[in-house]
């Protein structure tokens, strides 16, 4: 058979599925993208809130996505926001501004939170990560070899409790929903290139964009993929269920599984259990955010978003700079597990509302509409030592023809990384 009549599928309709299904189309190959839920993007989380369109998981598009933006701009002309990722953050009960402090701003934050040691440390990786691209993602050598060596404990460890609980513990728990001693130091370019960047958001969200996709390449939405079907060391087909329906049989000369590392390891345990337990071991952490939408603006210019130091609440801010009314609420970290029911909710809510008030002044503005999300397994943690990590998946994927992987424990959790591990991994399978 040659290579131009070989059917490929990607299974996970996320940016990771969406970025392999897209370069397996445009090299011209042959390709479905299967994805179990009714919509595409996944943990972009699309929702509406009254008649507008909204994202309630991951939405702000670095100015370094250089990928993504590529794959946005295929789609047609799109408008960008500006979004900060953070502006303000409570250290002690106190509210500081952080937004473009300047390096000297920066580093009189770093030193009042810290010894000088951790602060000199901090700077170190993050110069690491500013003058090579390489150290935004896993996988690079400086940082695989600082997880080798540093792993065998967690990142809070190798600093200062002050300087964790202040500098490290608002990046962790935003950005992987986890404390500084559950990630660790292998991945830490990884949070150090998100907080480097400048953000924007999709003025319309990716929703449109992901429209265009769909009218592009073949989707097939409500169609879960219950097994992977291999015979001879290569892969031969999925067994798939669609809307719910009984399972049956295609075949597919190769697949990108292209699901977080959990749903992954449930998939390949039959075919490749030394790569299924690797996978089951990545952490991921839950997360849950609520949109909720003020009679007024909640927020002023001044303050746009306010990260906090305790409680289940990490950070509360604007949605956009053009919607001061729509608040985000995200409870992550220690303090927000297990995910909340709904009661549990609305008091976190109220609570979270009452904490920025407290600190913003002003009286309290009435609530329009609310709408949340609740993930289980939100935000990748990654595992200790990704070098070696790296190896075994390599080597175990490598036994098993037609099969590829990408997803957020691959390159890094940020959207961009994660449409990069798709499109690496539609190169390999057609290579
Ligand atoms: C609250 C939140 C905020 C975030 N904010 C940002 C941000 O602002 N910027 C940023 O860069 N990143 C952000 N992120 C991270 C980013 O959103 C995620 O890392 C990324 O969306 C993950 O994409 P993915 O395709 O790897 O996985 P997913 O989006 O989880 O997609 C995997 C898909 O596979 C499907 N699937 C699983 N199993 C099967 C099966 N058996 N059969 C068929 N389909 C299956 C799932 O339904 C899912 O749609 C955020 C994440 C969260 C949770």
């Amino acid at each position: 058979m040659t290579t131009a009549s070989k059917r490929y599928a990607v299974i996970g309709g996320g940016l990771s599925g969406i970025g392999a299904a897209f370069a397996l189309h445009r090299a011209g190959h042959t390709v479905e993208l299967l994805e179990q839920d009714s919509v595409l993007g996944g943990r972009c989380g699309f929702d509406r809130l009254g008649g507008r369109p909204i994202m309630l998981g991951g939405k702000n598009i670095g100015r370094r996505y250089h990928e993504l933006r590529g794959f946005i701009a295929a789609s047609g002309e799109r408008v960008y926001e500006p979004f900060g990722i953070n502006s303000s953050q409570i250290v002690n009960g106190e509210l500081v501004t952080l937004d473009n402090p300047g390096i000297a701003g920066f580093l009189r934050h770093l030193l009042r939170t810290g010894s000088p040691i951790d602060a000199a440390r901090m700077l170190y990786y993050g110069a690491r990560v500013r003058f090579d691209e390489r150290n935004r993602y896993l996988g690079s050598d400086y940082f695989g070899k600082a997880g080798a060596d540093g792993d065998s404990v967690a990142l809070g460890a190798h600093f200062g409790a002050e300087f964790g609980r202040t500098v490290l513990r608002p990046l962790t728990v935003r950005l992987n929903a986890a404390e500084p001693d559950e990630v660790y130091l292998g991945a830490f370019g990884v949070s150090l290139g998100m907080v480097q960047d400048r953000y924007d958001q999709l003025v319309d969200g990716m929703q449109p964009v992901l429209d265009w996709f769909a009218g592009q390449v073949p989707v097939r939405l409500g169609t879960r993929v219950d097994r992977i079907v291999a015979r001879d060391g290569r892969v031969v087909g999925l067994d798939l269920a669609e809307n719910g329906g009984a399972t049956s049989f295609s075949a597919y000369d190769g697949i990108v599984v292209a699901t977080p590392a959990h749903a992954a390891a449930g998939l390949l345990e039959p075919v490749v259990p030394a790569l299924s337990k690797a996978l089951s071991e990545v952490a991921y952490y839950p997360s849950t955010v609520a949109v909720v939408q003020y009679e007024q603006p909640f927020f002023g210019s001044a303050v746009r978003s306010i990260a906090f130091d305790s409680g289940p609440c990490s950070a509360a801010g604007v949605y956009g700079v053009n919607d001061l009314d729509i608040v985000r609420y995200t409870f992550s970290g220690r303090g927000a597990r297990p995910s909340p029911d709904a009661r549990l909710l609305a008091r976190w809510i109220d609570d979270a509302e009452a904490k920025v008030r407290g600190h913003l002044g002003g009286p309290a503005i009435e609530r329009v509409r609310t709408e949340t999300r609740s993930w289980a397994a939100a935000h990748c943690a990654y595992v200790p030592d990704h070098a070696g990590f790296r190896t075994v998946v390599r080597e175990q994927t490598e036994s098993v023809a037609g099969l590829q992987l990408a997803g957020d424990y691959v390159l890094g959790a940020q959207l961009e990384a994660c449409y990069r591990s798709g499109v690496a991994a539609a190169r390999a399978l057609v290579a």
